[in-house]
């Protein structure tokens, strides 16, 4: 990796940075992703300035490569974003406008597929494992690597895992319109409708739920455990049968969880995981990303100067 510029295009915020022999040197630039932008231009222009601000605040005379980590499903044949969450586009092309905009290669990630490259690189994963890396912040989605390789299916959506069926009692519609989908239940956007949606069930009367947060679940609920533990219990088994799918169908040895929801509630989510989860095939090790949210960028840094599916074919520098 030489003078790149990585990009974190998430549900919620923008992030910008620009690495030099893999280190993060400036940045990040932050900037709230637009929530109604009138069409894909206006968040291609945003991108441009913001790279612009940060090249031009840092003196940064050139730059060799681009990689843009995405939330939500990508489509490499045409280096677009297609549906991202939170912004009600149908596509959003990158590759093409930044490219044509700043004259060096472009390339684009799922946001997942870009957690498990920075876990790998510099999380301290060795490249030859069999892991996942699993995001629960505001959907719920995982990057794999499967015997060195990184899994990335037809368009690079594999391990779009929020969409694996796990309750048919509370029926929660996702925001695919399926309903009993995991992200329906456990991610940071639909966690305060399911859990407003269990104490209706359980005859419990929750004042004021307008604006209630995932953050405010969890606050909630730690005032309050006792009358909560039930839901702990429920929420767990419900993360328990996704993990469980995840756990049959890669076999990982270790699982690292990302992602503000678990990141910060980590002893409301995770040993309830670990005491529901089947044991049909060994549950791997399951641990708390130690990047700091920054996976996603980083694995962004790691794809700007080219990449290859098979882990270890690009060494950073240190
Ligand atoms: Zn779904």
């Amino acid at each position: 990796m030489k003078r790149v510029i990585a990009v974190d295009l998430g549900a919620t915020n923008i992030r910008i940075v620009f690495c030099e022999n893999s280190r993060i040197v400036f940045g990040p630039i932050t900037v709230p992703t637009p929530g109604t932008p009138r069409n894909a231009e206006e968040i291609t222009s945003l991108l441009t300035e913001c790279i612009r601000h940060l090249t031009d605040r840092e003196k940064i005379p050139g730059i060799e490569g681009i990689g843009v980590s995405a939330a939500g499903p990508v489509d490499h044949s045409d280096g677009s974003i297609v549906r991202p969450p939170n912004i009600p586009l149908a596509r959003i092309p990158l590759v093409g406008p930044l490219e044509a905009e700043f004259g060096v290669p472009v390339r684009i990630i799922n946001d997942c597929h870009a957690g498990i490259l920075g876990e790998v690189y510099y999380g301290g994963i060795s490249p030859k494992k069999n892991a996942v890396y699993l995001t629960m912040s505001t959907g719920i989605g995982a990057g794999i690597i499967s015997g060195g390789k990184i899994l990335l299916g037809m368009k690079g959506n594999a391990g779009e895992i929020g969409h694996f069926f796990v309750d048919d009692y509370f029926n929660s519609t996702c925001g695919c319109g399926f309903p009993g989908h995991w992200e329906a239940y456990a991610s940071g956007h639909f966690l305060p409708g399911f859990f407003i949606r269990w104490c209706g069930d359980r005859g419990i009367n929750l004042v004021d739920t307008s604006e209630l947060s995932s953050d405010g679940v969890f606050f909630r609920i730690r005032q309050e455990r006792e009358k909560f533990h039930q839901f702990l219990e429920d929420l767990g088994r419900i993360n328990a049968r996704g993990i469980s799918a995840v756990n049959v169908a890669y076999e990982p040895e270790c699982i690292i969880f990302d992602g503000s929801v678990i990141r910060e509630n980590t002893d409301l989510i995770l040993p309830y995981i670990e005491k529901y989860i089947d044991r049909f095939l060994p549950p791997p090790s399951m641990t708390i990303s130690t990047l700091g949210g920054r996976a996603p960028l980083l694995g962004a840094a790691v794809i700007a100067s080219g990449y290859d599916t098979l882990i270890g074919n690009f060494q950073p520098e240190q």
